[in-house]
């Protein structure tokens, strides 16, 4: 496995959300980060149909452009009953003519569910991919995922996206319900943290 060895690492990424939960993961390690929004680069469109294809995309469309290793992330729910879906097309869902409505996706989700009477519990698995690469086309892949059920109604205000009808297994609130410290601890994006950690950054 090839060991990342600098102390700032780029982000394939335009959200700041995202770079601000990456940012504290690699901060203990003494790593900062920079994203590819800082660097003005333009957002490469996800064509896969895979979370590490859509992932290795962003990672290599960014090492390239800067010379300079690039960690991206992919991520999203998959629901059994559903076949997977929405997978790869989590944040596509959300999609409206006026911006993502998340109430939305999650209302539509609930339906496609009760539409074909799908047993309880609703088993469903968040997850993160993340794949850092290097310029010279090399790349490593790390996956997380946290196992949880699909919930009605929604609860929380927390977190984002399908927090409020994901209930991850071995607790009684949603993601939507938990702090942000709390679902850290636990989530699909920790799990590939650390794994990512123990192969590239020890
Ligand atoms: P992308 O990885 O930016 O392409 O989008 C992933 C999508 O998956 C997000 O827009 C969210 O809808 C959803 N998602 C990923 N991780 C989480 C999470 O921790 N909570 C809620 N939704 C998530």
């Amino acid at each position: 496995m090839r060991k990342f060895s600098g102390d700032r690492l780029l982000v394939a990424t335009h959200n700041r959300g995202k770079l601000e939960e990456i940012a504290k993961l690699l901060e203990p390690l003494g790593i900062s980060v920079v994203s590819a929004a800082d660097f003005g680069l333009p957002e490469p469109a996800e064509t896969e149909d895979s979370f590490v294809g859509n992932a290795r995309i962003k990672g290599h469309a960014a090492a390239h452009a800067t010379g300079l290793p690039a960690l991206s992330d992919d991520s999203g729910i998959t629901i059994d009953a559903l076949g997977g879906a929405p997978g790869v097309y989590t944040a596509d869902w959300a999609e409206t003519p006026t911006g993502r409505d998340f109430a939305l996706a999650m209302t539509n989700t609930w339906s496609k569910l009760e539409a074909i009477a799908a047993p309880e519990p609703r088993l469903a698995q968040f997850r993160c991919t993340l794949v850092l690469a290097w310029p010279d086309g090399h790349d490593e892949v790390f996956e997380g995922v946290m196992p949880g059920q699909i919930v009605w109604p929604m609860r929380g205000d927390q977190g984002h996206g399908y927090d409020p009808i994901f209930q991850p297994l071995g607790s009684s609130q949603t993601f939507g319900e938990m702090d942000r410290w709390e679902k850290n601890q636990i989530s699909h994006r920790a799990d590939a943290f650390r794994k990512l950690v123990d192969g590239c950054f020890k």
